[in-house]
């Protein structure tokens, strides 16, 4: 396993949608390996494999319950909505309130190929959200809702 380097915002790539992933190689499987590692050296819940700057579709991510990991991730269903604050480990520093689905299913496959299905609520939710969306190049500063009142003096 090696620690890979994080794409920082301003980089184009995060800006890319990731290619879907049709080997289930020893390639894929240190790649996957180093994104958990690198993950848990800069305490992230989540890291998506554009962030290390391979655009396939994948995300590994533990939100305290152990390693999880998403190869060619689909939501296949959502319920309800949470505000909550989230931040990015290609966008440090940056912090805002986003607008996600309280629960989500999601199905994805492991990195032998074999297909599961998760259910996911509250923070694992956001978290699966968060990465799922940098398959499509998407960060979470376009999913930020303005919750606070605006103070404009009359
Ligand atoms: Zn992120």
């Amino acid at each position: 396993m090696a620690l890979r380097n994080i794409v920082k915002e301003g980089d184009p790539i995060l800006l890319k949608k990731s290619r879907v992933v049709d080997k289930f190689d020893r390639r894929l499987a240190t790649l996957l390996d180093d994104m958990a590692e690198t993950m848990y050296a800069n305490e992230g819940l989540g890291l998506a494999a554009v962030q290390v700057g391979v655009l396939k579709r994948a995300f590994v991510a533990d939100t305290g319950d152990g390693l999880k990991e998403f190869v060619n991730p689909e939501i296949i269903d959502t319920q309800g909505q949470q505000n909550e604050l989230e931040g990015c480990l290609s966008l440090p520093g940056r912090s805002g309130t986003t607008q996600r689905p309280e629960t989500v299913k999601i199905k994805a496959q492991d990195r032998h190929g074999k297909w599961h299905i998760f259910k996911a609520q509250g923070l694992k939710a956001r978290c699966y959200c968060h990465e799922n969306d940098h398959l499509d190049g998407i960060l979470f500063t376009e999913r930020i809702v303005n919750t606070v009142p605006d103070l404009k003096e009359e």
